[in-house]
């Protein structure tokens, strides 16, 4: 049995991010911070992957990627 399981999990490219915020006013479960004042984080074990931020980010900089947990 395959016991890694993939989840669906915000991926920013943090040398493009514009630090605005604006992924982390519509984060529903608070897992994206901007950190230093220059770049979004994501807190991967909180991400739902619901996509809002991506959606939202003017620099077009998440991606929502499958990624092994
Ligand atoms: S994909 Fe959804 S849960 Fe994950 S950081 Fe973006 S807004 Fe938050
Ligand atoms: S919305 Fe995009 S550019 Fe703005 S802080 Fe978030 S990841 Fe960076």
């Amino acid at each position: 049995m395959d016991l890694v399981r993939k989840k669906r999990k915000a991926v920013v490219d943090q040398s493009a991010c514009v630090a605005c915020g604006c992924c982390v006013k519509v984060c529903p479960v608070q897992a994206i911070e901007i950190v230093r004042g220059i770049t979004a984080q994501v807190t991967l074990d909180r991400c739902v992957g619901c996509g809002k931020c991506a959606k939202e980010c003017p620099a077009s900089v998440i991606t929502v990627q499958e990624v092994g947990t």
